[in-house]
């Protein structure tokens, strides 16, 4: 869907009646068994409330049938059909423009999850744990994909991963126990251990912590 609507906001729509560039909008939802469907979950629509199309298009339809409304110009994506589309307000439509920067947004993510998971073969041998962290703190990498990462975790063995993980906030429970599992061989691998009073990274066997002064149970 993602590389759909990509192309679309690559492309130029514009109208012919106010050579305007048309909004790319969802499609509203209609039943395709009552023959309304579009046939695209998108369409290309002309918003501007100055097109000669929209302005004129009032008189028009009082006149002709009676009635309060007006047109918008729609072209179906991927084909030449072009529409003078009935509304019967100014907002119609204008609640399902296409949020093109979050569109852009949600792309640039997932090219850098994949960026990120293409690094996996090779991110031990080059002590990268970028790669690992980007797919970790990503809520919308899939779970096999974490739980790789939380693998190449440990391996990495790099105690720099301790305060992103415990920075963030896990949605999925077993996913957390993973890694807080992986954390806890990272910190004793370095001999390691976090305060639990201050979280500060303190030797595993200090009795009190250098960082908050509080005595450590033993
Ligand atoms: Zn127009
Ligand atoms: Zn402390």
């Amino acid at each position: 869907m993602l590389s759909v609507l990509l192309k679309y906001i690559e492309e130029k729509h514009t109208c012919p009646h106010c050579s305007g560039d048309l909004s790319i909008c969802h499609s509203p939802s209609v039943h395709v068994g009552d023959g309304l469907g579009w046939g695209s979950e998108y369409l290309f629509i002309c918003l501007n409330d100055e097109c000669p199309l929209f302005a004129n298009g009032w008189e028009y339809i009082a006149n002709q049938y009676g009635h309060v409304g007006s047109y918008r110009h729609m072209e179906i994506p991927d084909s030449k059909e072009t529409y003078s589309m009935m509304v019967v307000g100014r907002e119609a439509f204008t609640g399902s423009i296409v949020d093109i920067e979050d569109i852009k947004r949600q792309s640039a993510r997932y090219q850098r999850q994949q960026e990120a998971l293409a690094a996996f073969d090779h991110c031990v041998e080059r002590k990268q744990l970028e790669p690992v962290l980007t797919v970790l703190l990503d809520d919308s990498a899939s779970t096999e994909n974490k739980s790789r990462a939380v693998k190449l975790l440990v391996l990495l063995n790099d105690i720099a991963c301790v305060e992103p993980l415990r920075s963030h906030v896990f949605k999925v429970p077993h996913l957390e126990h993973e890694v807080n599992l992986a954390i806890n061989k990272v910190l004793a691998n370095h001999f390691l251990k976090e305060c639990p009073h201050c979280a500060e990274l303190i030797k595993a066997r200090a009795v009190v912590c250098k960082h908050c002064q509080r005595e450590l149970a033993s």
